[in-house]
């Protein structure tokens, strides 16, 4: 355990305009249990399947226990023995038997006799439950029992690190259970592996880390806990709460404040949102912004973000202002400040000095009876 397996430094990928990797840093030890997670887009599967050479890097290197295998000298079939991948579909060979599936690579590949691979299999699909099949072709397997396959096919190399690309987003919604079941099995054995998910009970349930990407690398990574109850930056929480988010804003002191009514009327519309907090979220940007705020910024800087969140049913705002440091509780504009407080049941002021808009308050928005 702990020992360095895999480290990957400034690695960076572009197709065409697009770059999904711009610079990537990571270091896994052995029986680490990474899983990646992030918007669609965002890079998880080309991180993989550049770990695995079947991307090349733009720029950067990837280290497997020390040896460079992003270098052109690397003989790269050597070192795809010693990194298993399962990918979305199960890619097993149609017209293998399951059994014949998993001996393919120990024999051709690490020198095993027929029987030792054989032994081997058998051990391997009786630890998974599908001794039953072993003489079964794929097609006579639902989804579940392929991917069982692919997942013990894989192992039958010994790799030193198994990378899963969404192991069960191809699966009937049925089926994903059997094969969670088997990565928590594998991940429990100790191995090391790497896992692209959507599933956020399974990256919460197997992994010892969590990466979340976005922005073109690993944006935010911690524990399980670290991320699904603290998540410490913007994206990482909006992301985990699937929260929806506006923002406005305010650049000047004419500012549109009916069409930024209009906006947070069609934000609440559109994410389902009670009309009692879409008024009280008016009346915050009429009370705060307009009456409290803009009197006092010569040129206003202000940005406001709302966040809803489906699950608690609550919206926190963020506002963001330029100007010399002022928590808002202290404005003479008593009236208006009574208001804000009728309407936020949290309010918290921050001054953040090297920041251009130094000036924080986080609210949130009292549910209304
Ligand atoms: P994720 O797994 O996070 O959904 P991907 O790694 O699949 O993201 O893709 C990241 C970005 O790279 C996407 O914008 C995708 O369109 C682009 N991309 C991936 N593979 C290719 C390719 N072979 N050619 C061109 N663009 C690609």
């Amino acid at each position: 355990m702990n020992e360095k397996l895999l480290e990957i430094q400034h690695l960076k990928k572009q197709y065409g305009q697009t770059v999904p990797l711009k610079d990537v840093n990571l270091t896994v030890n052995s029986g680490e249990v990474i899983s990646i997670i992030g918007p669609s887009g965002t890079g998880k599967s080309t991180l993989l399947r550049m770990i695995n050479h079947l991307e090349e890097a733009t720029a950067g290197k990837i280290y497997l226990r020390g040896e460079e295998i992003t270098s052109p000298d690397c003989e790269m079939s050597q070192v795809r023995q010693k990194i298993g991948m399962i990918f979305q579909s199960f890619n097993l060979f149609p017209h293998l038997t399951v059994v014949e599936n998993i001996m393919a690579a120990p024999v051709a590949l690490k020198g095993l006799s027929r029987q030792e691979a054989y032994d081997k299999a058998k051990e391997l699909l009786a630890s998974v439950g599908l001794s039953a099949k072993t003489f079964s072709y794929p097609d006579e397997l639902s989804g579940g029992q392929q991917q069982r396959v692919a997942i013990i096919r894989a192992l039958a190399m010994e790799p030193e690190i198994l990378l899963l690309d969404e192991p069960t987003s191809a699966l009937d919604p049925t089926m994903t259970g059997e094969v969670e079941a088997v990565i928590r099995k594998v991940a429990a054995s100790g191995a090391t592996m790497m896992m692209v998910t959507h599933s956020m009970e399974l990256a919460q349930r197997v992994s010892t880390r969590i990466l979340y990407m976005d922005e073109g690398g690993i944006y935010e990574e911690g524990t399980p806990k670290d991320i699904f109850s603290r998540p410490q930056k913007e994206r990482t929480r909006q992301f985990i709460g699937q929260l929806k988010v506006l923002k406005i804003s305010i650049d000047s002191q004419n500012f549109d404040i009916y069409g930024s009514n209009a906006d947070i009327a069609a934000f609440c519309q559109k994410n389902d949102i009670p009309v009692g907090q879409a008024r009280y979220l008016m009346l915050l940007l009429e009370e705060l912004c307009s009456q409290i705020l803009l009197p006092r910024l010569p040129d206003p800087l202000i940005n406001l973000t709302a966040e809803y969140s489906p699950l608690e049913e609550r919206i926190m705002v963020w506002l963001e202002y330029n100007g010399s440091p002022f928590d808002i509780r202290e404005s003479d504009n008593k009236l208006s400040l009574k208001i804000v407080q009728v309407i936020a049941d949290i309010l918290e002021y921050e001054q953040r000095e090297a920041e251009p808009l130094g000036n924080r308050v986080l609210l949130r928005v009292r549910k209304r009876s």
